[in-house]
């Protein structure tokens, strides 16, 4: 992951960094944006202009034209980093046909953008549907899939039922949720997470907090980022056993995830239109200001001490050696 220092962070505050890698508030803000213009149309056509970022699509090509050509969105909704567009897939056929959702993982580059009918594909440009005049909607438009690093894709899949019989996730009212995201937890911006029975998941793990935080069968959507600050907020050494933690303790840990990432929201603020306006190079994706994620060396927002840095997996874990003891 690269990381971009905003210049005008300092020593004294937050540290603004903008990364290029899209983190569970760009997505949101993506599903939410994607809604707004997507909503009602039909799928026209379907071009694959790279195949790998299909690779995921049961029968190539031709299968993802024949499940999604022809069919309308109905819905947009995500859970975790999963983002799917729901097809009426089921309505078209006369409910002969499982419901089907064309499911979008944004990888480490992924963008959507919607473009003009007559807009030339970027060099990144992977996939394009070509969404026609739905009941409300008057032009045209292209809906592209841009990846740069072609970690993400695209397929159409079939939608099956939630475990807890709830909606399927942010953004949808039914209780289904694609295949492929099936073993996928709720995140920390679902409507229909239970916290308590999330708490409970996490303190019966015998591993490090932060390893618990980041697998994403027990919370969506945490990454290295966001659990660096959600552990410097709640104080908590991220090397403690999970199992060793109060029922409070875990609890705060998650309210100060999602606040993390609401504020990400807020500060990102920014449209779905003026994040994706950029077609090469900048990748649009939200400045965030941040506690300790960074800020090796540079006093503490709490109590001024250093910030510290340790290995953790392939990455590193940022914290603060006082406000985050490992030993208390
Ligand atoms: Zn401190």
């Amino acid at each position: 992951m690269t990381l971009r220092v905003v210049p005008r962070s300092t020593t004294l505050t937050k540290l603004v960094l903008r990364t290029d890698v899209p983190e569970l508030p760009e997505v949101e803000t993506v599903r939410a944006g994607l809604a707004a213009h997507v909503l009602g149309r039909r799928i026209a056509d379907v071009a694959v202009l790279r195949d790998y970022s299909i690779r995921h699509q049961r029968g190539g090509v031709s299968e993802l034209a024949d499940f999604v050509t022809n069919t309308t969105i109905t819905e947009v909704a995500r859970r975790g980093k999963f983002m799917w567009l729901v097809l009426d897939r089921g309505v078209a056929t006369g409910g002969q046909d499982p419901a089907f959702a064309v499911l979008v993982h944004l990888g480490m580059s992924g963008q959507l953008r919607i473009n003009d009918i007559d807009t030339s594909a970027s060099a990144h440009t992977r996939v394009r549907l070509a969404l026609t005049t739905g009941s409300q909607r008057d032009e045209p438009v292209l809906l592209d899939f841009v990846d740069q690093r072609t970690f993400g894709y695209i397929a159409a899949v079939p939608l099956v039922p939630t475990e807890d019989g709830r909606a399927g996730g942010v953004g949808t009212a039914a209780a289904l949720v694609p295949d492929r995201a099936a073993h996928i937890a709720r995140d920390l911006l679902d409507p229909a997470l239970d916290l308590d029975q999330t708490v409970q998941n996490i303190r019966a793990k015998r591993s490090a907090i932060k390893r618990v935080l980041l697998d994403q069968r027990v919370v969506a959507g945490v990454g290295n980022i966001y659990a660096d600050e959600a552990l410097w907020r709640a104080r908590l050494h991220g090397e403690r056993s999970a199992n060793t933690l109060s029922r409070a303790k875990v609890l705060e840990v998650l309210q100060s995830a999602q606040d993390v990432m609401a504020d990400a929201l807020e500060q990102g603020g920014t449209s779905f239109d003026s994040l994706y306006v950029n077609v090469n190079g900048e990748s649009g994706y939200f400045s965030r200001s941040l506690a300790v994620y960074g800020r090796v060396g540079r006093p503490c927002l709490n109590c001024q001490t250093p910030i510290a840095r340790a290995a953790f997996a392939n990455r590193s874990s940022h914290y603060c050696p006082r406000c985050q003891r490992k030993h208390r």
